[in-house]
C-alpha cells in the first residue's frame, strides 16, 4: 500500500525531533551532528535564535497579505540584496526552483523586449541541478529525472560544464541564455574552472545573451562570500537564490539587473506567497547575521580548517578516497568506495553527511560550525574509515 506521504525519497530512518545549531535530536533519544544543514539550507545552525526570535515577532504582528500590498520586510530585503549584489531588482518566491523558472522567463522576456524575440534557448550545463518543475529540469537536462515524464519542454540545449569552446559552438540564432552554477551541487561539488565565469561573461557579451547563475546551494555565504561568483569577480545578469536565504523558511529569489528586467512590469509575473511577512523576516534576520563584521572572515577560517583536515583524511585512505573537492563550506569527497555507504555508515555513528553526482560525499555544516565539531565529524570520519579497511 502507498504510504500517505507520497514515497519520492528514499528517506533515512531517522525521525527528527528538534535541532540545536550544528546538532539534530532524533525521537528516540539520538543524537546527530548535522554536517547536511538540510542540504544547505540552516546555514546559521538549528533554532538560531535571533532568526527564531525575529519570525515570533513577525508572526504574532502579521503573516500574510498579498503583493497587491507594499510589504515593509520585503522592500528592506530586497534593497539589502541589491546593496550587496550586482543586481539593481528582486523577486520573490518560495522555493530554488521557482527562482530558477522566473531567470528563464527573465531571460526570454529581455530578449523579446530588445527586439529578439526569436531568442528563447537557454545552454546549460551537464551535471547541472535547476529544480524538479518542467523547466528547470529541462534546463539541466538530466535523463535520471525525465524519464516517464514525457517529452522535456522545448528550448534547452547542453554542455559539458567548464569547457568553453563547446559553450561557444552552442550558441545559435536562438539562443536567448546561458544558466550555470558557479559550484555545480548536486552534480558533485565541481567547481567551475577559475577564468570559466569570465568566459562566459564574454560569450554572453559577444552574443547579447543573458547570463544566469544559480547560486541555489552556493550562494548565501556557503563558499566564504556572500555569493560563490564574488571570487572570480564576473556579475551575471540574472542570479537565483534560495536555499539558506530563510535558514530554512521557504524563501527563494531571483535577483537581475535593471537591463535585463526591462520587461517584467506590472502583470508579467507574481506569486500568492512569494515574499510574504513571515519569509521577509526570515531572510533579514539571516542577512543580519550574515552582514555582521566578520561573519564570512569566520566561515573562510572554519571552511580552511575542515579543508585540510579533510586533505590529510583523504590522504590517508587512498584505497578509499580518490580527491577533495569544493570551497569554503561546501566540500566534497569523491570517493572510490560507494559514497552512498559510507554515507550510511557516518550516520549510524552520529554523523549527517550527503552524497552528491560522481560517487561524491558531501559534506555541508552549518556556516555556524566551530573547531570542536570538526574535530567530532573528523573523529567519525576516521573510525569508520579505518573500520572500513580492516
Ligand atoms: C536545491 C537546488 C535547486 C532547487 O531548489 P528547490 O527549493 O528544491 O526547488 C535549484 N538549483 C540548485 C543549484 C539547487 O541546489
Amino acid at each position: 500500500m502507498i504510504p500517505a506521504v507520497m514515497p519520492t525519497y528514499g528517506r533515512w530512518d531517522v525521525e527528527v525531533d528538534r535541532g540545536e545549531g550544528p546538532y539534530l535530536y532524533a525521537t528516540d533519544g539520538r543524537k546527530f551532528l548535522d554536517f547536511t544543514s538540510g542540504i544547505a539550507v540552516t546555514g546559521l545552525g538549528h533554532g538560531h535564535r535571533h532568526v527564531v526570535a525575529a519570525l515570533c515577532e513577525q508572526a504574532n504582528r502579521l503573516w500574510h497579505t498579498s503583493n497587491l500590498f507594499r510589504i515593509p520586510g520585503q522592500e528592506e530585503l530586497a534593497q539589502r540584496l541589491v546593496d550587496n549584489s550586482f543586481a539593481d531588482t528582486v523577486f520573490f518566491g518560495n522555493s530554488g526552483a521557482e527562482a530558477c523558472e522566473l531567470a528563464i522567463k527573465i531571460a526570454r522576456k529581455y530578449q523579446s523586449e530588445t527586439g529578439h524575440s526569436e531568442r528563447y534557448r537557454v545552454i546549460g550545463c551537464h551535471g547541472s541541478f535547476h529544480g524538479r518543475t518542467f523547466a528547470t529540469l529541462a534546463a539541466a537536462g538530466n535523463e535520471a529525472y525525465l524519464k516517464g515524464f514525457g517529452p522535456p519542454m522545448e528550448g534547452f540545449d547542453h554542455v559539458a560544464f567548464g569547457n568553453l569552446n563547446e559553450m561557444r559552438a552552442a550558441v545559435g540564432k536562438e539562443t536567448a541564455a546561458i544558466m550555470v552554477e558557479p559550484i555545480q551541487g548536486e552534480g558533485g561539488v565541481r567547481a567551475a574552472p577559475e577564468g570559466y565565469l569570465r568566459g562566459l561573461r564574454d560569450i554572453a557579451d559577444e552574443f547579447g545573451l543573458a547570463l544566469i547563475y544559480d547560486e541555489v546551494q552556493c550562494g548565501m555565504g556557503r563558499t566564504g562570500k556572500l555569493f560563490a561568483h564574488e571570487w572570480e569577480g564576473v556579475a551575471p545578469d540574472i542570479m537565483t537564490i534560495a536555499k539558506a536565504l530563510g535558514n530554512g523558511f521557504p524563501v527563494g529569489a531571483c535577483l537581475a539587473t535593471e537591463r535585463a528586467a526591462v520587461g517584467m512590469v506590472a502583470g508579467t509575473h507574481g506569486s500568492t506567497f512569494g515574499g510574504n511577512p513571515l519569509a521577509m523576516a526570515a531572510g533579514n534576520a539571516v542577512l543580519d547575521m550574515m552582514l555582521e563584521p566578520g561573519f564570512f572572515e569566520h566561515v573562510g577560517a572554519t571552511g580552511q580548517l575542515l579543508r585540510g583536515r579533510l586533505e590529510t583524511f583523504v590522504r590517508s585512505y587512498p584505497k578509499l578516497f580518490a580527491e577533495l573537492r569544493g570551497s569554503g563550506l561546501l566540500l566534497g569527497i569523491r570517493c572510490i568506495i560507494p559514497a552512498a555507504d559510507f554515507v550510511t555508515k557516518l550516520r549510524a555513528h552520529g554523523l549527517l553527511t550527503l552524497t552528491a553526482g560522481e560517487n561524491v560525499l558531501r559534506i555541508l555544516p552549518p556556516l555556524i560550525v566551530g573547531e570542536r565539531e570538526i574535530d567530532e565529524a573528523l573523529d567519525v570520519m576516521n573510525k569508520v574509515a579505518r573500520e572500513w579497511r580492516a
